[in-house]
């Protein structure tokens, strides 16, 4: 039996890597400084690895800025317009590299970025490649190389790890008309293998392909392309030996393609899928091992070694402990580095809980543990580990009845406002009095580093609580105040308040703890901090109403009351894993609802429910679709259908495509939907217009993304478009998303311009 890990975090256990990239960027520090860090970086890796007692550790897992990009170089899927980057005097691969992730605005040059998209349903994202017809790649970075050989120094023959090429293509973007990407496998698979040729020479004996997409729905031609792909390499390779990893699903479908692959090891996730153990035992091939991916990468709790451990007994019995490997069920770049350094969290919580650090120790014990160990630490840490487990299962921190009961107990109706839109809409309409294409905001206005600095101080207890709510008083009244100037219809209060949309809920719920370092990468120096949800999710108090209650009593005119919905907050946090997604969600759905049902009894009208992560949500396979939808819609239904038919529902949402999943939308029946469409020329409207979507719709004319201040007469031709495909009754006009990251200068400018097209288009209408 052997173990390995499939990928470490790379930014550092105190985000070293994100420190230097960006004093490298800002000409903080010079190159040889940066490489020094991220040297540093793999060696800590490797050697916390190597002292854990890992058989297999790997290299090329580290990335400066991510490992696809890292590919594109090493392949030289370079897109020309970066050709220029790369002959100015000075520039190291690594400008280029970086130029490529980030665009280049230097030297007379100014060219975007590559496009950046989620990596699977994670919240990572990485550089999307860019492919042409008849492309040709060839081997440009040494990279890979440099690595193998710095783990070697370190005294470590290392498993490097690549994309595999088909995961590879199909990550792509073909750039061109006509042409199938998969077409591009014979171009490239001649630069895989001089890159496995000198990788065997520095001696290496493992190969690690990373095929995602082997958990997906793929296409036949996908399939055969597996098929000639690695048949070639084999041929090519027949000492090498390889390891195809897939995750985050089930093989399913795909089980006797994955299979039948000429390599050595199989790795398939079972945190995800546990399910598919006993077909895959079933149908494995004598001459494959199998990796058992049982030590989450994905989540943040402890594993279940007795759970574990049968799994692998079940293995071994099938295939001889020869044939079987250790895993965790993905790279660990997903999960926050070190669970040490969380020195402020409940001891009984921080028990349950395990980062890469640990999880990596997990995987040692779980091999140690099922070949029958001897050693008194690791038996102890055994039951350490079954008392961590049979503690949560009965923990007064997690488990509360009340909560229990009340999500039990919910019904059909819990998810029907009182009554149809149609009827709501009149309600509405005579108790809002709102014009002709109102004029509103998705929440946030900026958050200046003023405002940010009042909650650092408040946080340090340089600011007492008085004066922390006085200063926030003062520029929600000051918000308040200049949007009543400029003639916006419906007020925000500006969200001055808040840290982060989920933070700041999660922070006032029941069931939730934060961490002090818990950070992960979501993408090039960009981390992200998310919450555990570890308990019951309950709301001992009101949340927003003393905000929205204050801006709504400075003025006559309408203030929206602004909360984060159920999916999202669910979907920005580690969530439990010991009852169903859908449980947890409902808990928070039924927290929010009440939260709802107080702002509407605080005199607030209209109330806006955010859910811009409904669409990520989605699972990675289209059958599994519907079921998340319909819970995910109900929770959101739930959160909204406590308030009478004259209170307001608005929902928001950006970065989304609706096209497929339009039903579904309709089905939340939010009186009003907030879009972002700007960017997309109302493109994304189409969806709603196609379904003849009923309820009203606010579709982004102002991209907030950008600094720079959208004309009237631009917006003004937006809303145009959106009237030729949306009944004009049916629109509001407001920006594509909140205006927290945006300075004041150029909001004020672009929301002046925003009244004025809209009031200019209700006269032309
Ligand atoms: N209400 C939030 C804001 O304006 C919405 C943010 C979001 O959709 N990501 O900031
Ligand atoms: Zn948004």
């Amino acid at each position: 039996m052997q173990t390995h890990i499939l990928g470490y975090p790379r930014i550092g256990s105190k985000r070293e890597l994100k420190k230097a990239c960006e004093q490298y960027w800002s000409g903080k520090i010079v190159l040889e400084e940066l490489l020094t860090v991220g040297r540093n970086i793999c060696n800590q890796n490797w050697n916390l690895q190597k002292e854990a007692g890992i058989d297999l550790i790997p290299c090329n897992d580290f990335s400066y800025y991510d490992q696809i990009l890292d590919m594109s170089l090493i392949v030289g899927a370079i897109p020309t317009r970066y050709h220029e980057v790369a002959l100015k005097r000075n520039n190291s691969e690594l400008d280029l590299y970086f130029a490529m992730a980030r665009g280049y605005q230097k030297d007379g040059l100014d060219i975007t970025a590559m496009e950046m998209t989620k990596w699977f349903d994670t919240n990572y994202h990485y550089i999307v490649p860019e492919f042409y017809k008849n492309q040709q790649f060839k081997l440009t970075s040494s990279k890979i190389f440099n690595e193998f050989a710095g783990a070697k120094q370190a005294g470590i023959n290392a498993k490097p790890v690549i994309i595999g090429l088909v995961s590879y293509l199909l990550l792509g973007k073909e750039k061109e008309e006509g042409l199938d990407k998969l077409d591009l496998a014979q171009n490239i698979l001649p630069v895989y293998v001089e890159i496995l040729s000198k990788l065997q020479e520095q001696g290496a004996e493992w190969i690690q392909f990373d095929e995602p997409f082997l958990s997906l729905d793929i296409t036949e031609k996908a399939k055969e392309t597996y098929i000639t792909v690695y048949s070639e390499l084999r041929k090519q390779f027949p000492t090498l030996k390889f390891i195809v990893a897939t995750y985050f699903d089930g093989l399913k479908d795909n089980l006797s393609l994955a299979v039948s692959l000429p390599v050595n090891v199989l790795h398939v996730d079972l945190a995800r899928n546990p399910e598919q153990l006993e077909d895959v035992i079933n149908s494995i091939p004598e001459n494959l091992s199998l990796s058992l991916g049982l030590v989450d990468g994905r989540n943040i709790w402890k594993n279940d070694f007795e759970k574990s451990l049968a799994f692998i007994n079940k293995t071994v019995e099938k295939l001889g402990s020869e044939r079987v490997f250790i895993a965790p069920s993905c790279s660990l770049l997903h999960s926050p580095c070190d669970l040490d350094f969380e020195t402020n969290l409940n001891p009984e919580i921080k028990n349950w809980l395990a980062f890469a650090k640990q999880k990596v120790k997990e995987v040692v014990n779980l091999k140690e543990l099922a070949s029958g160990t001897e050693n008194q630490d690791i038996i102890n840490d055994f039951e350490e580990n079954k008392k961590a487990v049979s503690s949560r299962k009965t923990s007064s921190l997690i488990h509360n009845n009340i909560v229990k009961q009340r999500a039990e107990a919910v019904t059909e109706e819990d998810s029907q406002r009182k009554n149809s839109f149609q009827i709501r809409r009149e309600e509405q309409q005579k108790a809002l009095q709102l014009p002709l294409f109102p004029t509103t905001t998705i929440g946030s206005f900026p958050q200046t580093t003023e405002v940010r600095s009042w909650r650092a101080k408040f946080k340090k207890g340089e600011l007492t609580a008085e004066q922390y709510d006085a200063l926030l008083k003062e520029e929600t009244q000051r918000t308040i105040r200049w949007q009543e100037e400029i003639g916006i219809d419906v007020l925000v209060h500006g969200e001055f308040e808040r840290n982060d949309m989920v933070e700041y809920f999660g922070e006032q719920l029941e069931g939730f703890v934060f961490t002090k370092n818990g950070w992960v990468q979501s993408y090039g120096s960009r981390c992200v901090k998310p919450p555990i949800i570890f308990g019951d999710v309950s709301r001992p108090a009101p949340m927003t109403v003393y905000w929205s209650q204050y801006a709504q009593s400075q003025t006559n005119q309408w203030v929206k009351g602004m909360l984060t919905g159920p999916v999202t907050i669910l979907q920005w946090s580690f969530v439990r894993n010991d009852q169903p997604r859908s449980e947890t969600c409902k808990q928070i759905a039924l927290a929010i609802r009440d939260e709802v049902v107080d702002l509407e009894k605080a005199g607030i009208r209209i109330i806006q429910i955010d859910e811009p992560a409904i669409r990520e949500g989605l699972p990675l396979r289209k059958t599994e679709w519907q079921n998340y939808l319909k819970w995910a819609v109900e929770a959101f239904r739930i959160s909204a259908s406590g308030v009478e038919n004259a209170t307001q529902i608005h929902t928001h949402m950006c970065y989304s495509e609706f096209n497929d999943i339009i039903k579904n939308i309709a089905d939340m029946d939010a009186d009003v939907i907030t879009i972002e469409c700007s960017r997309s020329q109302m493109e994304l409207l189409n969806a709603f217009a196609d379904f003849k979507y009923p309820n009203e719709i606010g579709p982004g004319v102002y991209d907030i993304h950008s600094p720079r201040v959208p004309s009237k007469e631009e917006m003004i031709e937006l809303l145009k478009k959106a009237q030729d495909v949306i009944p004009a009754h049916q629109l509001w006009v407001n920006p594509d998303c909140g205006l927290k990251t945006r300075h004041w200068e150029e909001t004020e400018k672009a929301l002046i311009a925003m009244v004025a097209a809209a009031k200019e288009a209700a006269v032309e209408y």
